[in-house]
């Protein structure tokens, strides 16, 4: 078999989006911030395809940069076997030169690629990526609710107000799920920014009160038998991420999310200095980049997206390096329903899974458009998606409504 032809796509969603806020203003209009799924679709010489996704959709910059970072990647392989995943995955890694030891862009590109040669691999034997990973150990994998500050379901409903959160989380709780995932840290009571990037060092009090208030308030709402992630996307640095810690261990919190800028020093310090588990990785690519986390445990939960990582090929691979010191893992997932599906398969085959991350964003309505099956929890638990390769590709709306550059 040969790689005859990839298309690389920005797709454009049909995005509307629309809620209430109890408190504050606004702009839903940039609320998503121009969510522009970048894509590839790898077609063969026996008219078997393949479809993968790069992990960018969620932040709105960098996807014509990975685009372009994919068709240059697109052009080394084009005439390669697409069931040679090992073979290609060094040759974009290496031969790209300055490529090796890159950041988001490159990796996203990479792992885009890399999903889609899972894809044809499936199809081209006729069955599951999970049969090909080594077989699923569990046919339904544990979600939690995630980013409950922006509400939960298809209305957007951003946390403002401390009652606000204990809302967003009671309402997931009540679905069915068992644990939930909250960032504190984003808005303010007036829905201006809170503690983000015009804050660093030591918080004064009012910012470690209000977040233990609120940290409080939901631990009351969900009572003690839900598991409550904290999210901090880095807005707070380690030294602020420790007073935090601290203040919020007593109400059992699961795990602790990308508490400080992931660099290795930093990380080992709150973990050193704060009695939660930490979790991170959205911004950790390659198994070089995770090796020294692992190495000191510094992150207990890892969260590879395998849009970033560097596609399937690695994050196994990442998962492998975690298993030997006991730390377990969590796919980050914030996209399409087929980056969903893929980490669904991942996340089936591994023995250190931790629990899948269900976003909020998967019930916008433009997603439901983008490909061919859509994934929702039942009673707080997805399922490993049927069918051969990943069970699902991109739909023909999202196929005809996106910039497109083929490389043949
Ligand atoms: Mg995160």
């Amino acid at each position: 078999m040969k790689i005859t032809k990839i298309d690389v796509m920005m797709l454009k969603p049909n995005q509307k989006v629309e809620g209430t806020a109890s408190a504050g203003k606004i702009d839903w209009a940039n609320f998503d911030r121009n969510c522009r799924p970048v894509v590839c679709r790898i077609h063969t010489d026996e008219g078997i395809y393949g479809d993968g996704e790069a992990g960018l959709v969620m932040v709105g910059v960098g996807g014509l940069a990975a685009a372009g970072m994919m068709r240059d990647f697109a052009k080394m392989i084009i005439g390669m076997n697409p069931l040679d995943n090992e073979i290609i995955w060094d040759r974009l890694y290496k031969q790209g030169y300055l490529t090796q030891n890159g950041g988001p862009i490159v990796y996203a590109a990479i792992s885009a690629l890399d999903m889609a040669l899972w894809d044809i691999k499936g199809k081209a034997f006729n069955t599951s990526v999970a049969q090909l990973l080594g077989g699923a150990r569990r046919k339904e994998m544990r979600c939690y609710a995630s980013q409950l500050q922006f509400g939960w379901g298809k209305d957007l409903t951003p946390a403002f107000l401390t009652q606000d959160y204990a809302d967003n989380a009671k309402k997931a709780v009540e679905e069915g799920y068992d644990a939930i995932k909250i960032d504190f840290f984003t808005l303010d009571q007036d829905g201006s920014g809170f503690i983000d990037d015009q804050r660093c060092g030591l918080l004064e009090p009012y910012y470690v009160d209000l977040v233990e208030e609120r940290v409080a308030a939901v631990r009351e709402a969900i009572g003690p038998k839900v598991d409550l992630i904290v999210e901090a996307h880095s807005f707070t640095d380690a030294l602020a991420a420790v007073q935090i810690g601290n203040r919020i261990e007593k109400y059992n919190i699961f795990y602790y999310e990308e508490a400080c800028t992931p660099t290795p020093k930093l990380q080992k310090y709150v973990s050193d200095n704060v009695n939660i588990p930490m979790g991170g990785g959205e911004r950790i690519f390659s198994r070089w980049q995770y090796e020294p986390y692992i190495r000191d445990m510094s992150l207990q939960v890892l969260q590879p997206d395998l849009g970033n990582c560097g596609g399937i090929t690695e994050a196994k691979k990442i998962a492998d390096m975690a298993y030997v010191s006991d730390v377990s893992i969590q796919a980050h997932t914030c996209g399409t329903p087929l980056i969903v599906a893929a980490s669904l398969h991942f996340e089936s085959v591994i023995p250190n899974f931790a629990i899948h991350e269900h976003h909020v964003v998967q019930f916008r309505d433009y997603m439901e458009d983008l490909c061919t099956a859509n994934f929702v929890p039942e009673n707080g638990k997805l399922k490993l998606p049927e069918g051969v390769g990943f069970g699902v590709e991109f739909s023909e709306f999202a196929l005809k409504n996106c910039d497109k550059w083929t490389v043949e």
